[in-house]
């Protein structure tokens, strides 16, 4: 069911409660907490424009960290409110608190097109338990309710779900903002119905992480191709040797079955040729966490069993040059978790091959390009290749849920158009 959007209503002179995503990464720096990346401030400032233009006025919530139900003075949103005023170009008045007296005064108060940034809705332990009275302690000043924390949509919170169903019921609207509004529309409706020969990439860690969403694909994709650790369970699910690798024992079945759907819907099913295989070695230091520090020797490619002793890493050159080769030839592109350990430059050539292709395959041959998977778009800024695909999703764990084909209750309690 399609849902309202921002572009769908009139806010002027209406109380706008907009959730959204500003979970920021922070540093103390001199007694002071900084924004180190304002992405996700500044990805808001569409939806924000546009409801000021029309005259609403704006009552901003969102979350930052864990604190728990307790006031955290390290994940106060305050400096959030000051960035995002320097962004915005006009006042962020920011609010100590997300409910009660001080922030309905605060309300009272404002004019057209005004906009307050209410503190840490996770201040308060009601806002993950969704509790109903705290819900309705929000939605004091709220007349239409608009979300744009993708990210935060799986979650059935106060500010996320409880709120919106509270104004709902008093006859107000509930709408996606404009990034939610993409989110749906790439990770919905362009997979719902994709212009064919689909290409579906799946990597990452685990095959119990993404079975769902392979198991979704294989209904609407032509062709799967896998790489990451994943492979590995599928190799062991072959009788093959993986050494060391990152496996899931448990798992086999699992992939077997995922084969043998794919098979009997004649999905094309591509697991790694060759794969770049490594022995970890302790290297006597221990990381911030007071992990061991390892380090990798003897980086080598195999293409049959990998060694007692070693890990597979990445796909390897070869089956990179043949996903290349499938992606070039794809019209729509869904690709969800890297193809090897990315994040050590000496495992990254797999992924950057593939991130290489889905650019080409999106500026030259005009496919359609979505990419999701917190990691996956990690893979692909790192790569700088984050211009030049369709869609990245903001979502992270979000998107997964939402390419599993879950409904997310954030999502479910928008208004239908
Ligand atoms: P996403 O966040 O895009 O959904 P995942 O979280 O599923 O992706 O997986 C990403 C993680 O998987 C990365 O941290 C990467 O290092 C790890 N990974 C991928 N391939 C391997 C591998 N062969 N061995 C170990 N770790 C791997
Ligand atoms: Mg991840």
């Amino acid at each position: 069911m399609a849902k309202l959007t921002v572009r769908d209503l009139d806010v002027t002179g209406k109380r706008v409660f907009l959730r959204v995503d500003y979970n920021v990464p922070l540093e103390e720096k001199d007694g002071k907490m900084v924004i180190t990346d304002a992405t996700r401030i500044v990805e808001t400032l569409p939806t924000l424009k546009r409801l000021i233009e029309q005259g609403g006025r704006l009552i901003l919530a969102a979350h930052l960290g864990r604190p728990k139900g307790k006031r955290e003075a390290t994940m106060s949103l305050r400096p959030v409110a000051d960035k995002l005023q320097e962004l915005l170009g006009r006042p962020v008045a920011f609010a100590d608190d997300c409910i009660g007296e001080s922030v309905e005064k605060l309300v009272e108060h404002m004019k057209n097109g005004d906009v307050v940034l209410l503190e840490n809705v996770r201040y308060y332990n009601e806002e993950e338990a969704n509790d109903p009275a705290f819900a309705e302690k929000l939605a004091k000043v709220a007349d239409v309710y608009v979300n744009d924390a993708f990210g935060a949509a799986h979650r059935a919170h106060a500010s996320t779900e409880g709120v919106a169903r509270v104004v709902a019921k008093r006859g107000g609207q509930c709408a996606a903002g404009l990034l939610m509004e993409r989110e749906l529309k790439f990770l919905g409706d362009e997979l719902e119905n994709p212009a064919h020969p689909f290409v579906v990439i799946l990597g990452g860690a685990k095959v119990s992480d993404k079975i769902k969403v392979i198991d979704r694909l294989l209904e609407k994709a032509d062709t799967i191709l896998i790489g990451g650790a994943m492979a590995y369970t599928f190799r062991l699910a072959h009788g093959q040797k993986v050494g060391k690798s990152l496996v899931e024992p448990d798992h086999k079945q699992t992939a077997l079955d995922a084969e043998a759907k794919a098979k009997r819907l004649k999905v094309q099913f591509e697991l790694p040729s060759d794969v770049v295989v490594a022995k970890a070695v302790e290297t006597g230091k221990l990381n911030k966490k007071g992990k061991p520090v390892m380090d990798f020797v003897n980086i080598h490619t195999v293409t049959d069993a990998i060694p007692e002793d070693a890990e597979g890493f990445s796909i390897g050159a070869a089956t990179a040059a043949h996903y290349a080769q499938i992606i070039s030839g794809a019209k729509t592109i869904l690709w969800n978790g890297p193809m090897g350990m990315f994040e050590d430059a000496r495992f990254a050539a797999g992924t950057n091959a593939v991130a290489q292709a889905v650019a080409a395959a999106t500026q030259q041959h005009g496919a359609k390009s979505i990419i999701g998977g917190g990691d996956s778009v990690k893979a692909l800024n790192k790569a700088k290749l984050g211009d030049k695909v369709t869609f990245m999703s903001t979502g992270g764990g979000a998107s997964l849920e939402f390419l599993e084909g879950a409904v997310l209750p954030g999502v479910a309690a928008l208004s239908d158009k």
